[in-house]
């Protein structure tokens, strides 16, 4: 006799950046075992790639491709489906660092512990400047710029190594150099002439890609919260997928 199957509710989403909207099912209990197992072993690449696994279990529209999608969308959908799957609400525990004046005039860290609740739908991508993707370098070569995709992070790149991880990185989000006369599409070009490209930029025209990417939209929330015990008012943001789950 075969017990019956239990029916999982899908759901639809359109992604902030990309603008392409999926449909997907909530993660299983066997699937949420796998991200536990990887949260607690607090080692980005385990995470990133449990996170690649369970969402390519969980997405179910067949011609959509996570590596293509810029990293926000794929963090905005991996909360909603969080929030779809174990619930909207993260509760978080913060120690107060405000220094407190006692009563003999000497100062004492507060340390009480403050709960807070986020709600993980509410985490938007923000942006501070709007910088515009086409960038001039010089009277005649224009590029044009995309969001970093969610394959840089399962790439195989040294982490240790950041000036050759902001060169891949910076390369591999340029989608097409216009020479005045004809397009050139990063699909069609080997990532060493990319690499190669972005290494003999001027200094000038590299800040002008720098300014690009210290004003990506970022998954953030502010958060606010008076402390009970001693009255401080805290003010901070959270970002990334580790802090809303941390
Ligand atoms: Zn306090």
């Amino acid at each position: 006799m075969a017990l019956p199957k239990l029916e999982v509710p899908t759901y639809e989403l359109e992604l902030p950046l990309s603008k392409k909207t999926i449909k997907y099912r909530p993660f299983l209990v066997k699937e949420q075992k796998i991200l536990l197992m990887a949260m607690e072993s607090k080692d980005s690449k385990t995470i990133q790639s449990s996170i690649l696994d369970v969402l390519n279990t969980c997405i179910l529209t067949p011609e959509f491709n996570i590596s293509s999608v810029p990293i926000i969308d794929i963090e905005y959908l991996f909360l909603h489906l969080r929030a779809k799957s174990v619930g909207e609400i993260v509760e978080s525990k913060y120690r107060c660092n405000n220094e407190v004046t006692k009563e003999d005039g000497t100062t004492k860290e507060c340390g009480n512990i403050i709960e807070t609740k986020i709600n993980l739908t509410e985490i938007l991508p923000v942006q501070d400047k709007i910088v515009d993707p086409e960038i001039r370098l010089t009277d005649k070569i224009v590029i044009k710029m995309k969001y970093p995709e969610f394959r840089l992070l399962n790439a195989d790149v040294d982490y240790n190594d950041v000036a050759s991880l902001t060169f891949k990185m910076i390369a591999s989000c340029i989608e097409h150099v216009f020479d005045g006369e004809q397009f050139f599409y990063s699909n069609e070009i080997s990532e060493e002439e990319l690499i190669e490209f972005v290494e003999n930029l001027s200094q000038e025209q590299f800040e002008k890609m720098e300014e690009f990417f210290n004003n990506m939209p970022r998954m953030t929330k502010k958060i606010e919260m008076t402390c009970k015990k001693c009255g401080y008012l805290h003010n901070f943001e959270v970002e990334g997928l580790e802090d809303f789950f941390g």
